[in-house]
């Protein structure tokens, strides 16, 4: 080994941290001496500032905001998983391995797929991981080229046309007709540029799209690919598949429908699956089992690639496989409660005199129009900042995009019929309200009524800022 001269190292290593330091280095620092007591008064109190889940309805549409078992965090937090390196060899995580394989198995049978990823850490970066799965495939059989197009409806989620132009593809967007996929819109839209067509089933609207099986030859017939957006699977789960449907590709949020909270940034995980003739482009590595042992597959030649760091977010995938074994049959029951619930809040609300544009019966959620309220001068934004006021969390507002007012409510599965019944209750006050309460609503709230526009624009992102 060369011999060097560690004292002269030392004194430059000195000199350059010092260099280093000057202008940025505090010399004294503004802590506030605070007893514990204060100290621990004034977190429990921003604590209770919070809303959650765990404090009250949480109807946010499209969101799916059901109650997440606590069980499910103390299974992640076994000090034999949760310390785990993500380069220990394949021999010392074979536990892990087994439950990743196992949880892909799961996957592909609730979705009538034949292969997963588990990869892809958002419902939006499941998407993108699809769309770039159907790029390979068409570049595989030579057409990369000439399939240009992905057709996505106008009630789809923002996120669709954003993964579909992230991989290069052109977007078309094809209107709604009764809140349903128009099938002449469809079949003018399909060419063979089509690469796919991205659909949610139920649609945003909680709608059943009955035409499905419909849809799935219009799309097979010009060569294209079928894209399911399975980030609320509430609806269906246990009941039927996206692979019965037609579908060739799914994505699915595991941190909206399998166990793990959603909001606030946090991890999640938006797993893709695929039908037999696309396996070989999912990411790698694959999960693999020989003779009962695991390995990480990377000789996948004509793999997308790797899609994100090692294999994914580990903890909510083992929350989602804990989900599934914990519920068994009763995902089933799970989806069975939360159609319910939605068509129950929904007739209460209807018979209140709120409006629900398109009149079929709808699945896990579905999405009032608060229009004509505006004669009156409320609008949506009016009405879930009063909510706040009843002690509710406001559901979605304004999205999908082709209910003007748009008010989206999914219940959950979860929630009784006496919270129903009070949220209902809430809402049927709201209505008899005078515009002047509404206009300035919330009252109750340690922050009142924000000034969006401001917001947006003039973002204030940290205490600093706040002084000024
Ligand atoms: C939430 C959602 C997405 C996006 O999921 P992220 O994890 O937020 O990226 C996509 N499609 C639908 C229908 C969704 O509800």
């Amino acid at each position: 080994m060369a011999k060097y001269d560690e004292p002269l190292l030392n004194e430059i290593e000195e000199k350059e941290e010092e260099e280093f330091l000057e202008g940025i280095e505090r010399k004294e620092l503004n802590i506030p001496n605070l007893a514990e007591r204060e100290v621990i008064k004034h977190f429990i109190h921003l604590s209770q500032m919070n809303y959650g889940v765990d404090t009250g309805f949480y109807p946010l549409g499209s969101c799916t905001m059901k109650y997440n078992l606590k069980l499910l965090e103390r299974v992640v937090k076994n000090e034999k998983i949760a310390y785990l390196h993500p380069l220990l060899p394949e021999d010392a995580v074979q536990g892990c391995l087994e439950i990743m394989h196992r949880l892909e198995k799961m996957l592909c049978e609730i979705t009538g797929m034949d292969a997963f990823s588990l990869q892809p850490c958002a419902g939006a970066h499941g998407e993108f991981t699809g769309m770039l799965i159907a790029r390979a495939y068409f570049e595989e059989i030579g057409e990369g080229d000439a399939r240009k197009e992905v057709i996505v409806p106008d009630s789809a989620h923002g996120t669709n046309p954003a993964s579909a132009k992230m991989a290069g593809f052109d977007v078309v967007e094809i209107p709604s007709k009764n809140g349903r996929v128009d099938m002449e819109a469809l079949r003018h839209a399909l060419s063979n540029e089509t690469a796919a067509f991205m659909l949610t089933n139920p649609n945003t609207l909680g709608i059943f799209e009955k035409d499905i099986l419909e849809i799935a030859r219009e799309v097979r017939k010009v060569g294209a690919i079928l894209y399911y957006d399975g980030a609320n699977l509430n609806a269906i789960m246990g009941k039927t598949t996206p692979g019965k449907m037609g579908f060739d590709i799914v994505h699915l949020n595991l941190h909206k429908t399998f166990g793990t909270p959603h909001g606030g940034g946090g991890p999640g995980a938006g797993p893709v699956g695929v039908k037999k003739h696309l396996e070989k482009f999912l990411p790698v590595p694959r999960v693999v089992e020989r003779d009962g042992k695991y390995y990480l597959d990377y000789d996948r030649p004509h793999s997308i690639g790797k899609m994100s760091h090692f294999y994914g977010n580990f903890a909510v995938l083992l929350k989602a496989y804990a989900y599934i074994m914990l519920k068994g049959k009763k995902l089933e029951e799970a989806a069975e409660r939360a159609v319910l619930n939605s068509n129950y809040l929904m007739e209460k609300l209807r018979s209140i005199g709120y409006e629900v544009p398109f009149c079929s019966r709808r699945m896990h959620e579905f999405v009032l129009s608060l229009a004509n309220l505006k004669k009156r001068g409320i609008k949506a934004l009016d009405v879930a900042k009063r909510l706040l006021d009843y002690g509710f969390h406001p559901p979605t507002i304004y999205f999908p995009l082709i209910v003007e007012e748009a008010f989206m409510i999914e219940p959950t599965e979860d929630e009784s019929k006496e919270t129903l019944d009070k949220f209902a209750a809430a809402m049927k006050k709201i209505l008899q309200e005078d515009v002047e309460i509404l206009k300035e609503a919330p009252y109750n709230m340690p922050v009142k009524r924000v000034n969006e526009a401001m917001a947006a624009r003039d973002a204030i992102l940290t205490w600093k800022d706040m002084k000024k």
